[in-house]
């Protein structure tokens, strides 16, 4: 089976990880303080806080910006459920806005709507969480001025996006996300095994991302109650988590972040290839705005809904790891029983009847692309 996405270990990578192995600290050493600096460095922010995955970082963030209950946090229907349940982790009321029918990302103009009417009756968001779609940029001009006018936060779920650019501006670092989150699932673009970040302009941010990382525990004298009662000494100040990153997966980490570059270019490559292979089916296939530079995490192509389910039985059964990404979030069962019908966001319900996710990481050959494109044109026959 080629599947649609594999990690790249390479020899550096295992030596990094057995080194840390044979080194004094398996945790809390040296290795994830330069792993976050490396990245921080690498997509111009201020401060990086290295997780267990992107869903702790994630919901590190809503924690960070004092999202509990009362608030609303409004989010992309078009995404893995995480980005949503992080929200109900801290207790927020959850909405879906509708994507658009071009990247598939949360529709700007969909959001200034929904904003407007919710300006009127008191009920705005407290924060956003946009989804960088299979590795494109949203549309983060209309959203800072969105923002600016409404005063919402943004947590931007990068999990799809790092080594993306928006107007020449790495993802990770761009100015209308107060925290941005990473994530180095295998699936991913680069990989700690598991593992994510949480990536913010703010020290104070950073500040709060890592006290709540571990336990809500403090060792800054500055920051405690009274004066230490000695060296040893430490206060807890708020309910935390233990969140904390280890050293394996950090140097495993910092050593795919040297591959980060040839990962994009082999995946970008791959997508112009399927693009020039593809262009005369009648799939719909992704586009990529002129301001952004997607990283490709996903290649999804489009059929008509009555083809889609046939078309992803024959390339399984052929095997072609085909997925289908996303079910909308609230389709689901948890989500239904908030209240969610069918017909919330009819654009991302169009959308999932009709997508296919193609093989697509950076060991995929030209063979093996090769093998994929003719068996999908196969397939399509008769349908
Ligand atoms: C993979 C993914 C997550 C969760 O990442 P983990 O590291 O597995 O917790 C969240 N949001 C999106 C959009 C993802 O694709």
């Amino acid at each position: 089976m080629i599947p649609y996405g594999r990690q790249h270990i390479t020899d550096d990578d295992i030596t990094a990880v057995t080194e840390v192995l044979r080194s004094p600290f398996l945790t809390q050493g040296p290795v994830v303080p330069q792993f976050e600096q490396a990245m921080a460095h690498r997509v111009k922010t201020g401060f990086a806080v290295a997780t267990t995955n992107a869903t702790s970082a994630l919901h590190l963030a809503c924690r960070a910006l004092d999202i509990g209950p009362g608030d609303r946090v409004w989010t992309s229907p078009n995404t893995f459920v995480a980005s949503a349940n992080v929200a109900r982790q801290c207790g927020a009321e959850v909405d879906f806005v509708d994507i658009d029918d071009q990247t598939f990302n949360l529709c700007m103009e969909s959001l200034a709507d929904k904003l407007a009417k919710a300006s009127k009756t008191g009920e705005l968001p407290k924060a956003v969480i946009p989804v960088d779609f299979a590795g494109h940029p949203c549309d983060m001009a209309r959203l800072r001025q969105l923002r600016d006018h409404y005063g919402f936060y943004v947590i931007e779920d990068a999990s799809h996006a790092i080594g993306a650019f928006y107007d020449g501006e790495p993802v990770g670092g761009l100015e209308v996300s107060d925290i941005t989150v990473f994530s180095f699932h295998p699936v991913k673009i680069i990989t700690t095994g598991e593992g994510g970040m949480a990536l913010t302009r703010s020290a104070e941010l950073a500040e709060r991302l890592s006290r709540l990382r571990s336990h809500g525990i403090t060792r800054d004298p500055e920051r405690m109650t009274h004066e230490p009662d000695g060296d040893w000494y430490y206060q807890q100040l708020q309910l935390g988590y233990n969140y904390r990153m280890t050293e394996l997966q950090a140097a495993l980490g910092l050593s795919q972040l040297q591959h980060l570059d040839a990962f994009i270019q082999r995946r970008r490559t791959l997508a112009d290839q399927y693009r020039a292979a593809l262009s005369d089916t009648d799939l719909t296939l992704p586009v990529e705005r002129p301001q952004c530079r997607s990283s490709y995490h996903l290649y999804v192509v489009q059929t008509a809904p009555k083809r889609r389910r046939a078309l992803f039985d024959r390339l399984r059964e052929r095997g072609i790891g085909v997925n289908v990404h996303y079910i909308p979030v609230y389709r689901q069962p948890y989500y239904q029983r908030l209240g969610f019908r069918a017909g919330h966001c009819p654009r991302a319900e169009a959308y999932y009847q009709r997508c296919v996710s193609l093989p697509m990481f950076p060991d995929l050959t030209d063979e093996d692309q090769a093998t994929v494109v003719r068996t999908l044109k196969e397939s399509m026959e008769g349908l």
